[in-house]
């Protein structure tokens, strides 16, 4: 590690504070939102190098890159005036051979370069045409060594390749950040408990992001040099563990603190589940529950009794049932008198919740109203009104419902149904909207371990893993275009058998013009061309509210038996007579995308299929996510594969939630470290209550203070 220290820097220093850095340089990080020193630290490179070994200029051969040495023996070049190019050229020689270098239009290195200088260089090896067989490098690192200097900044070393950051290049960077970690002071603030390092032997700080910057290799002999060199370009070194387990700790500490505040807060209400609300909530009740939605029920039934606030995950595969739990729980909030919200990501979803729930609710006669954008004023205000006033007992629509400040009289339960939409921090913001409302959110898609410890580390998680009885998995098959015939062929042999299909087109966004027009089409055609005899209808996102409602009753009471439709059925369409979806272009919908609309079948006794249609085009992902939806219908394994190929932070919803993006971590990669950063910042957490020491209490209250900076959201605990 670079050991000058001369006055040691803080890392919240200002970037210009750093040798090389003047306020151009300063704007420019600026711009990529690199202010401090910390900032600039936060920065990994994201390959290295290895320039130890210096190779004799006479070994060098054709094509290799490669780290050599010599001495200036001659200078030259030419400028070519009508071409506007010019040609500085350096001859150097070391006891084995000599090399030319050849710089191009960079007519300001003629002053710095002089003979006699001895150059360390790394480049490319070429031939060079203009000098018969020669071999030279064009445009190669060049640094001149300093008498009697130690390893360089650039080279003699493992040196760290950084991405372009706005007009700075890597080289430029390296020299930057070079200066950074020889400023560090070993005293450096670490997140980390010392009690921590010490046991999972993690490396201070300030060690571990200077060795991530500038590494020095430990091992000399060749294969555990290798293999130590290894680790360090999978990002897996020593260093670099620490700075993992870093940030997954402090991902579960702050998440735990959320969930702490939580759970301290009072609702001031009390909800009892006497015989009147039983009564109600067997009523809505259309067939037998299932062990495992009675099971959830009564978890989140004592949550609402109970004098804290709900918060809990509701996850289960698609069709196991989460929708009338979610109805249940509005029952008792109802029959206690108070509200409930019902939220969804987009009004398309809201629609289709407002539909089941009327379905489902009618017995009781509960007010239910939408609230959505695309509502004239008055009947906007109107809907407003009703809410204000307690008339309206469940309310829903998008999530703007709770955020534009729509008021309710006494909301007591909110059910988000999230489609990994909302994260940790908008849950939260939420909670204070909603005054301690208790939260449900359901998950479509199951969530694997990692992202329920992060992205949902604040919810109390309840499963359910059961399917409704006699339900069957859904045989599902990938199809070419020329396989079209044999597609119609099945959705003829299931009307035939007295059953209905779906068929759907993607549609990439809900405005997106030229998409409805194919699906318009393609529907017009299975009408007039293909099916003539049977009823084809049309199912999407523009119609208007009333049209949608009649296709969807048609649909369902059998009078329609293909409906085309675009994703608007994703979520919430009902009919369990349809046994066949024909899902056309496969290839552009997402892995639960594509689960959710399978989902639509298979929800009867009735054995189902799926067609997907699709061309992967070359592309191993789409070809991938096909493969595993003709393999399995577990959501659970379909939700892994979706967070290989996409990454945590696409799923999560990371963008909008507002939780970091990890730097170093990869929660699939990481699992283990995750837990045991779970388990530590537990017992973390829980000795702070108890009266931690100056050094715990100091980094609970800088968590607190980064979450309340970077999500405006307060933590308690
Ligand atoms: P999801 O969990 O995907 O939201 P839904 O709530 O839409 O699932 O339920 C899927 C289907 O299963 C619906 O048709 C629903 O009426 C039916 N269903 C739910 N629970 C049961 C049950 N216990 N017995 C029979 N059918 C059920
Ligand atoms: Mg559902």
């Amino acid at each position: 590690m670079p050991s000058e220290a001369p006055n040691a820097m803080r890392i919240d220093d200002p970037v210009q504070f750093l040798k090389g850095v003047g306020p151009k340089r300063a704007e420019s990080l600026a711009a990529q939102g690199i202010r401090t020193v910390g900032d600039l630290l936060a920065y990994p490179p994201f390959r290295y190098e290895d320039r130890t070994e210096f190779r004799p200029l006479g070994s060098l051969r054709e094509g290799e890159w490669v780290l050599t040495r010599g001495r200036i023996c001659d200078l030259g070049g030419f400028e070519a005036r009508g071409r506007k190019l010019s040609v500085f050229e350096i001859l150097v020689q070391d006891g084995s051979g000599n090399l030319a270098l050849k710089f191009f239009n960079q007519p300001y290195l003629r002053n710095l370069y002089r003979h006699g200088q001895e150059l360390v260089i790394y480049g490319q090896v070429k031939r060079d045409a203009y000098a018969g067989a020669g071999l030279c490098l064009m445009n190669p690192e060049c640094e001149v060594m300093e008498e009697g200097s130690g390893p360089s900044v650039h080279s003699g070393r493992v040196v760290p390749i950084y991405r372009k950051l706005g007009p700075l290049r890597t080289r430029t960077l390296r020299q930057i950040i070079y200066g950074a970690v020889c400023g560090l002071s070993e005293e450096m603030e670490d997140p980390l408990p010392s009690h921590l390092r010490r046991k999972y032997r993690l490396f201070p700080r300030a060690k571990a992001l200077a060795r991530i910057h500038f590494p020095e290799l430990r091992e000399t002999a060749p294969d555990a040099r290798a293999r130590e060199l290894d680790l360090l370009q999978r990002k897996l070194s020593p260093a670099h563990k620490r700075m993992i387990f870093e940030e997954l700790f402090l991902v579960q500490v702050g998440v735990g603190m959320v969930r702490a505040g939580r759970s301290q807060a009072l609702k001031g209400r009390r909800l009892r589940l006497g015989d009147n609300v039983r009564a109600a909530v067997k009523k809505v009740l259309p067939f037998h529950p299932t062990g495992a939605q009675k099971r959830v029920l009564k978890a989140i039934v004592d949550d609402m009794c109970s004098p804290r606030p709900m918060a809990r995950l509701l996850q289960g595969d698609v069709g196991s049932g989460k929708t009338i739990v979610a109805a249940q729980a509005a029952v008792v909030a109802i029959e206690n008198g108070y509200q409930a919200a019902i939220m969804a990501p987009t009004e398309i979803l809201a629609e289709q919740h407002y539909f089941n729930f009327q379905r489902l609710l009618a017995p009781l006669g509960y007010r239910i109203d939408m609230l959505k954008g695309s509502l004239p004023a008055r009947e906007k205000r109107a809907a407003a009104d009703r809410i204000r006033s307690g008339e309206t007992r469940i309310a829903i629509g998008t999530h703007a419902l709770i955020q534009e400040g729509v008021e309710f009289r006494n909301l007591a339960l909110v059910v988000i149904d999230e489609q990994h939409r909302f994260g940790v921090v908008q849950r939260n913001l939420l909670k204070s909207k909603g005054r301690e409302a208790d939260l449900l959110v359901m998950t479509a898609t199951p969530i694997p371990r990692s992202l329920a410890l992060t992205f949902y580390g604040d919810l109390e998680v309840s499963v359910i893993d059961e399917l409704p009885p006699g339900r069957l998995p859904v045989e599902t098959f990938w199809f070419e275009e020329r396989d079209r015939p044999t597609a119609y062929e099945d959705m003829r042999r299931a009307v035939a058998g007295g059953h209905q299909a779906y068929v759907v087109y993607p549609l990439v966004e809900e405005t997106e013009k030229s998409d409805l027009k194919a699906a318009t089409q393609m529907a017009g055609h299975l009408q007039e061309q293909v099916f003539p005899e049977l009823r084809v209808g049309l199912l999407h996102g523009q119609m208007k509210s009333v049209d949608k409602d009649r296709i969807m009753k048609a649909f369902a009471a059998g009078e329609i038996q293909i409906l085309a439709a675009t994703t608007v059925i994703e979520v919430g369409v009902d009919v369990a007579n349809a046994t066949l979806m024909v899902i056309e272009h496969a290839e552009r919908f997402g892995l639960a995308q594509l689960h959710q609309l399978r989902g639509r079948v298979g929800r009867s006794s009735v054995p189902s299929r799926c067609i997907l249609i699709g061309d992967a085009g070359g592309s191993p992902e789409a070809r991938r996510r096909l493969e595993i939806m003709c393999e399995t219908n577990d959501g659970f394994r379909i939700s892994e594969v979706d967070l290989e190929l996409r990454g945590p932070g696409e799923i999560a919803g990371t963008r909008q939630s507002g939780i970091p993006a990890f730097q170093y971590a990869d929660l699939l990669r990481d699992r283990r470290a995750l837990e045991i950063a779970h388990i530590e910042a537990g017992r973390f957490l829980s000795a702070l209550k108890t009266g931690a020491d100056e050094e715990c209490r100091r980094i609970a209250a800088r968590i607190r203070s980064q979450w309340r900076d970077r999500y405006d959201t307060a933590l308690t605990g």
